[in-house]
């Protein structure tokens, strides 16, 4: 495609996305699987990492490893600087009030678990109820059944319509006086469907219960404002925003942080420590961060966020969208292929099924072409058997994705399904 027709498909004002320069960043992408080029489409389970971010690894191990926060020597503060300027691009990033509600955390998963431990457990009993969307990951559905087990609340499903967009009548119908918290991803995933978390949050407010957003597939693909959203809880992972894998964020409201106990006990968390008086607590953020931290892994997730705020996260979710709905247009000439997810509002996700072919043979025939899909539950079983699969192909995409490698997947995809059927 020709910039200026480029211009025209994403309404973008000069200069225009430069995706080949964009590239050069990733020397993964340079790489070949079975004898041809990789054109690596899984980007909704782990991102590629640019090579900036890359370099941090060998520039902290090389000249500045140290613990944070404890050393008075000088190693230990430029770690501590660098460590602590993530947390500050963190919070313009998400355009958190303060620093100090940026929590590090291994993941999503991670974060998502630190609410339910800490807040969960401090403030969930039997009669209680949490609505959690049929579109979550595992990692925002086990946590929470794990302590229902032991507390006895209740959780209750909100529902998804045939496009796999969230039933809004049926969520309003279910938050009620006993409703203490409502969990929902800001971007499916499985679908790629995004969610109203704006209108839900303002629902739960009225309804006096929090709301935990679960931004994993939202963070990479548009602008996050937790002010905005007026979310209690946002949770995301450095691995799908062109960072390292090992870390992540939960952001928490002030006033929440501050009251919620410690999950994890350890360094780093304490103001003082005593057998006889009892140990006091560090206030937020290091009241959630026992033990030595992924330092290194923090410094690149600021390099990475770097990178992302230098692209544009808006422009590359609109070239996300041009590619999508090429890829939609294109296989939805395929004989048998159904697409699920086919909300309005969605994200650069592309799941389907084909009769005759099972998503797993498609997967590693695929693969033998150089195209990486990624195939199976997705982490969400419910929804896939909300829609009677067990498993489907998903084509996700990224910001140095191009449409010549969209391209070169449906082509492979139309010869694949030559093969099995
Ligand atoms: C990937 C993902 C998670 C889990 O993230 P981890 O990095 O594995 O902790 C949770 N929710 C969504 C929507 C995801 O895409």
């Amino acid at each position: 495609m020709s910039s200026t027709a480029l211009d025209k498909a994403t309404g973008f004002a000069q200069p225009p996305y430069d995706v080949l320069a964009l590239r050069q960043d990733f020397p993964i992408l340079d790489r070949e699987v079975h004898g041809k080029p990789l054109v690596y489409l899984d980007n909704a389970a782990t991102s590629q990492t640019p090579q900036q971010v890359i370099d941090v690894f060998s520039a902290y191990y090389s000249r500045y490893n140290a613990n944070i926060h404890r050393g008075l020597h000088t190693l230990a503060d430029e770690a501590t600087a660098a460590f602590e300027g993530t947390r500050q691009r963190v919070k313009a990033f998400l355009n958190a009030e303060d620093p100090r509600q940026i929590i590090f955390t291994r993941g999503t998963t991670e974060a998502i678990n630190l609410v339910v431990q800490s807040w969960g457990r401090t403030n969930l009993n039997a009669g209680d109820e949490v609505l959690i969307s049929l579109l979550e990951h595992h990692s925002n559905i086990v946590p929470w059944q794990l302590l229902a087990a032991e507390r006895g609340f209740t959780i209750k499903v909100i529902p998804v319509d045939e496009s796999g967009a969230l039933d809004m009548q049926a969520y309003r119908e279910l938050l009620s006086e006993r409703t203490k918290l409502v969990a929902v991803n800001h971007v499916s995933n499985a679908l790629g469907t995004i969610n109203p978390v704006k209108e839900m949050a303002a629902l739960a407010h009225q309804q006096g219960a929090l709301i935990l957003v679960d931004g994993a597939q939202a963070t990479p693909h548009q602008t996050v404002d937790v002010q905005d959203i007026d979310a209690d809880f946002y949770a995301f992972s450095g691995h799908k925003v062109y960072g390292p894998t090992g870390v992540g964020v939960l952001y928490g409201k002030k006033a929440l942080l501050e009251t919620m106990p410690p999950w994890q006990g350890g360094g780093e968390m304490i103001k003082t420590v005593s057998f006889d008086a009892g140990t006091t607590f560090a206030s937020i953020p290091h009241k959630f961060e026992a033990g030595t931290p992924a330092i290194a892994e923090v410094i690149a997730l600021g390099r990475a966020l770097e990178w992302l705020d230098g692209v544009g996260v808006a422009a590359i979710g609109e070239w996300e969208n041009v590619l999508l709905k090429h890829a939609t247009q294109a296989v939805s000439s395929i004989d048998g292929l159904r697409i699920l997810g086919t909300a309005p509002n969605k994200a650069g996700v592309l799941s389907f099924v084909v009769d005759g072919a099972h998503a797993q043979d498609i997967g590693l025939l695929i693969d033998q072409l150089g195209v990486a899909i990624r195939t199976g539950h997705h982490c969400a079983q419910p929804l896939l058997h909300h829609f009677g699969v067990d498993a489907t192909c998903r084509a996700s995409f990224a910001a140095y994705n191009t449409l010549d490698e969209v391209d070169t997947f449906v082509a492979a995809l139309n010869r694949v399904i030559g093969m099995v059927r």
